[in-house]
């Protein structure tokens, strides 16, 4: 195997420990959508159903339907859209979606009448996120709407916070904002038993709020540093790791890799590492980034390249560096957030974005 992510599932299970701290484990919906954010979904599904996890949140129907296929004993509810025509299918597999608007509501009315069929629905409040979601102006009629439905059975109301890792005086706005559409929404319909509103930061920062569960994803996963999100420890789940398959030590001043953007030195040893940017390490890391080998942080230098990238080694390690070594990216040494931060984003898009054909190692 040339790169690979080994996926750490006792960190998984001390991840959800530290949760525990906070909620009990019968709260958490487990946010295991893109693929587990990237980590995997069925086999991390596995996992948390061995570790006691009951419900878990995807993003699309077919991850759902993924999912319920093999458990079917899991509650299970899709964040994302689920297109009209696919309502019906998905009720009947007893997988939870979502309703955010009006139409949606009078096509379920109107297939529930034709089929003399009731469906289950999450209510989607919009408490100040700006994605999908019922706004305030509309909660009055929709509780009319809900009140009069005979096909319609809302269980449950939730909303997503925006900033809870950024911006307190925001989330607390969104909390309240939540406590006020929910008890109008639900005035009068008895149906209506979960709220949730937390992601991981929200769970982790606003616990005061927390009602029937949590949706986390990322502290999941150990996507965070200790400083966000002290007092609470998350561990890495995901390492990115790769062989050294070629090592030079130059005889004169040469550059390395495309457009020329960094010149080797005579006498500087240099170790070409098989990953590159189709497997998910970011072309922004060029000249940028560096890898964890042998207890040292080896700068990346020249161009990412598709497959291959190279890398300096310090003096220390020209005579003891090996083909066939194994660097890390990312994981136990070096934190996702970090090689993040130097690509300008979010742990997030750095573990969705290792492609499929780097191999999951489960250990
Ligand atoms: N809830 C919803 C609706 C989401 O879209 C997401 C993730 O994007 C989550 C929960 C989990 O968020 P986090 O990974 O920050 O815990």
């Amino acid at each position: 195997m040339r790169c690979w992510a080994e996926i750490n599932i006792n960190n998984l299970y001390s991840n959800i420990d530290e949760i525990e701290k906070i909620v009990a484990k019968d709260k958490i919906i487990a946010v295991i959508k893109a693929d587990a954010y990237g980590h995997g979904m069925l086999k991390i599904c596995d996992a948390l159903i061995k570790k006691g996890i009951k419900n878990f949140a995807v993003a699309t129907s077919d991850e759902a339907l993924k999912i319920k296929e093999l458990h079917n004993d899991i509650m299970v509810l899709i964040l994302g859209p689920v297109e009209n025509e696919y309502m019906d299918l998905i009720a009947d597999k007893n997988i939870y979606f979502m309703v955010t608007d009006f139409e949606e509501i009078e096509y379920l009315e109107k297939i529930g009448k034709e089929k003399v069929k009731t469906t289950d629905v999450f209510i989607k409040i919009d408490t100040g996120m700006g994605r999908v979601g019922f706004q305030e102006s509309e909660v009055e009629d929709l509780n009319k709407i809900l009140k009069n439905s005979s096909y319609i059975n809302p269980i449950g109301i939730f909303s997503h916070f925006s900033s809870s890792d950024s911006d307190k005086d925001y989330t607390k706005l969104q909390e309240s904002k939540f406590k006020a559409m929910c008890e109008k929404i639900s005035s009068g319909i008895l149906s209506i038993k979960y709220r949730h509103l937390h992601n991981s930061f929200g769970t982790l920062k606003f616990q005061d709020s927390i009602e029937d569960f949590v949706r986390v994803g990322i502290i999941l996963y150990g996507g965070v540093t200790d400083e966000e999100t002290a007092p609470y420890k998350f561990k890495p789940v995901m390492s990115l790791l790769a062989k050294i398959s070629y090592i030079k030590t130059l005889k004169e001043d040469s550059f390395i890799s495309y457009g020329n953007t960094y010149k080797g030195k005579a006498g500087k040893t240099y170790a070409t590492v098989s990953i590159g940017y189709a497997d998910g390490v970011r072309r922004d890391l060029s000249n940028k980034g560096y890898v964890f080998y042998k207890g040292h942080k080896c700068e990346i230098v020249g161009r990412v390249c598709m497959d291959q990238l190279m890398i300096l080694l310090p003096e220390e390690l020209k005579d003891v560096a090996k083909k066939g070594d194994i660097v890390e990216f990312f994981g136990e040494n070096i934190s996702v957030v970090e090689v993040a931060n130097l690509c300008n984003t979010i742990s997030y898009e750095i573990m969705c974005g290792i492609s499929q054909r780097v191999p999951r190692i489960y250990v």
